[in-house]
């Protein structure tokens, strides 16, 4: 295109995660680029000190402050520290950004993350789909604590939303390009159906801390005993996330017993659920111990 990196003026994130914006920084010294993000990207690229406070106000007490700071320095380590930037320009659902000879369109979908957003090239239908759609595999859908949100009924609605948009072409962040949205978005569904139903088996039978559903899924790639630290957490995180959406609708209750926050099927306590996650990779590493029984 002839084009260096100096000629760029804005630069368009679709959300925050450390694989989407590693040379995000980079850019930004070498040509002075305007980084456009959706307004939750801005919050949270704003205060990421403030939050690792918040988490260290609840977790000191109980000595999980210290844990959570040994945790993320191991995995910093491991997996390179995430970068903090800087939004320039808030998007906003709806928000057109006009390009030479097109328009790209902002369309908001959370779920994989708070912030994320697709981008539809509204004359050619080409649709930008970041993590939200990608051709071969799922998208990562988690939840670290019990917030009240439920980032899997965002991530299905957001995915309705899409499965209305008449696309010619899906550029998404990993993979290659593909054209049959409606029908990948159908098969993403059935997974979370799939997952759900498995959620819901692992339920019966011992009573098992969050991490031990997650134990019980089926997963592609290394079974469980095999993933690294971080990728169980991401699993338990997995599992959460089903678990509250099965709570909110109307599958599953939520209790609280010594301690614990507790699921409950079929008036039998049978999840337990600590906010702390590296409580939570105690609990994996001594899985049930700890539980009343
Ligand atoms: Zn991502």
């Amino acid at each position: 295109m002839g084009l260096e990196v100096s000629d760029l003026k804005h630069l368009i994130i679709t959300h925050l995660h450390r694989d989407h914006i590693g040379l995000v920084n980079f850019i930004r010294s070498a040509s002075g680029v305007k980084v456009c993000g959706h307004e939750e990207a801005s919050k949270i690229s704003r205060a990421p000190d403030e939050v690792e406070e918040a988490r260290g106000q609840v977790l000191d007490p109980l000595g999980g402050g210290v844990l959570f700071g040994i945790f993320g320095v191991l995995e910093g380590c491991l997996r390179g520290l995430r970068p903090m930037i800087r939004v320039d320009r808030k998007l906003r659902d709806g928000d057109l950004i006009p390009l030479e000879g097109s328009t790209l369109e902002v369309l908001w979908t959370p779920g994989h993350s708070g912030e994320h957003i697709c981008l539809l090239e509204v004359e050619r239908r080409i649709l930008f789909t970041g993590d939200h759609i990608l051709p071969s595999i799922t998208p990562h859908i988690g939840l670290r604590k019990l917030d009240g949100s439920d980032p899997l009924r965002d991530y299905l609605e957001s995915l309705k939303r899409i499965g209305e948009l008449e696309v010619r072409l899906v550029l998404s962040g990993h993979g290659e390009p593909f054209t049959d949205l409606k029908g990948r978005i159908e098969e993403i569904m059935r997974h979370h159906e799939r997952r759900l139903r498995e959620v819901k088996t692992a339920l019966v039978g011992e009573r098992t801390p969050h991490s031990g559903v997650a134990e019980k899924n089926t997963w592609r790639g290394a079974p469980w005993s095999l993933m690294p630290p971080w990728v169980k957490r991401m699993a338990a995180e997995e599992a959460l996330a089903h678990l509250v959406y099965l709570k909110n609708t109307g599958v599953l209750g939520l209790g609280f017993a010594m301690g614990f926050h507790t699921f409950i099927l079929n008036n039998d306590i049978h999840i337990f659920y600590l906010h702390d996650f590296p409580i939570l990779n105690v609990l994996m590493l001594f899985p049930r111990r700890l539980l009343p029984t």
